[in-house]
């Protein structure tokens, strides 16, 4: 059974700085105990109030009674052959989560979950098969960025190893978790925080144009739009929110948000994920080239990463580079993302979760390929982090 913990003290892993400050003058102090405490928490990784030294004890004490810092769950962690670390994390409301951090030359990009579950149901995601669960806190969130950062931190041989990016790409529809979602980038962001430029926070989102229209006033990350169509009639069936909110005011509602942004040179990254015979034909590469010509933009096509039973296929090389080919030569930026953790199931949209069946599925994962003898044998080593 999961464990639950069931808490009436705040937890100040959650605590944007402005909430951080509120706390400190809530409770009699100075404003400036928050810069301490976020600058414990996050540059520092601590998490036990005895070893803040300069926070004095009588005052240590008191917060013990009435707050405390508590990282989420980590129920295991995977370390792929190829550097890709996978954590899974129980949240509150007993679901599991996964978060994966991704190496790659001096980068190294945390993909981070908003949600356990997601309730649009896209076709081709292992995540929207499950259905929604619960949102995410801000402490669930940061709290993943929490503990890959003293993961590395702790491991002398990795320390080369640092969060560089952090995608909010991992599990659920981050706009549906609007508050949660942007206060934990918000931390991403600060200098009090993990201090990550604007350029190297994204949200990505499957289209939830009113919650888009908003998220300007609050935050200038960086915007990731999972297309994966170019016409709506084929979107409709792939992300079926797209019937609520269709291609065009999609679009309109992203050229909103760049437009907002103070700087210009930025663009949208545009997520399309290439299903065999479904929306990788030449026609479809060269009606999105059209339909995203007033979108100054990069794209990046993620071949389809199989899960069972999800009747779809991934293309061939040909297929995705010929794809690629006809954006480039209509001018577009245009990259293929790697696969990459695929021996641990952390590539994009195999992250399911559900401990149990993951564990099931990771075993039949590891005989299957024990049975292949073309194929090594992955490396999962498993362990509390
Ligand atoms: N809900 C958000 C963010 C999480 S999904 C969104 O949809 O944008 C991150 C990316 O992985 C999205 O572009 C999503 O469409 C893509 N994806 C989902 N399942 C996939 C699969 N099986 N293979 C490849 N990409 C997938
Ligand atoms: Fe949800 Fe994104 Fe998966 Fe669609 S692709 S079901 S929005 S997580």
């Amino acid at each position: 059974m999961s464990k639950l913990t069931v808490s009436a003290k705040t937890n100040l892993l959650g605590l944007s700085r402005e909430k951080m400050e509120t706390f400190f003058v809530s409770i009699g102090e100075k404003k400036f105990r928050a810069q301490q405490m976020l600058k414990w928490i996050h540059h520092n990784g601590v998490g036990d109030f005895d070893e803040m030294s300069n926070i004095s004890k009588a005052l240590r004490e008191r917060l013990k009674d009435i707050a405390e810092i508590r990282g989420p769950e980590v129920v295991s962690s995977h370390f792929s052959e190829d550097g890709t670390c996978k954590w899974v994390i129980r949240v509150a409301s007993g679901s599991c989560v996964e978060t994966v951090y991704i190496p790659d030359g001096k980068r190294g990009t945390l993909c981070v979950s908003s949600q356990a579950g997601c309730a649009l149901d896209c076709s081709f995601c292992s995540t929207g098969k499950q259905g929604f669960n619960s949102d995410l806190t801000v402490a669930e969130i940061i709290g993943q960025v929490w503990v890959a950062a003293k993961h590395f931190g702790n491991v002398p041989a990795k320390m080369d190893r640092s969060i560089t990016n952090v995608v909010m790409m991992g599990m659920g529809e981050p706009l549906l978790n609007f508050d949660n979602v942007v206060d934990a980038m918000n931390l991403m962001m600060d200098d009090l925080g993990y201090g990550l430029s604007k350029r190297r926070v994204t949200l990505s989102t499957s289209g939830v144009v009113p919650a888009l229209r908003k998220l300007g006033s609050v935050t200038d990350a960086s915007l990731a739009i999972s297309l994966h169509a170019p016409n709506n009639a084929l979107r409709d069936k792939l992300v079926p929110i797209n019937k609520k909110y269709p291609l065009e005011e999609l679009l309109d509602a992203t050229a909103e948000y760049m437009g907002g942004l103070s700087d210009k040179s930025r663009v949208v990254t545009i997520e399309y994920t290439l299903l065999a015979g479904v929306n990788d034909q030449p026609e479809h590469a060269k009606q999105m080239a059209r339909l995203l010509k007033n979108t100054p933009c990069k794209i990046n096509l993620i071949p389809f990463n199989p899960f069972p039973y999800s009747g779809y296929e991934r293309p061939s090389n040909n297929a995705v580079r010929r794809f690629q080919e006809l954006l480039a030569q209509a001018g577009y930026n245009t990259t293929v993302r790697k696969t990459r953790g695929d021996d641990i199931d952390a590539a994009c949209g195999q992250l399911v979760g559900q401990v149990n069946d993951r564990t099931r599925r990771s075993a039949r994962y590891i005989e299957a390929r024990q049975l292949d003898s073309t194929q090594d044998v992955p490396t999962i080593k498993k362990g509390a982090a």
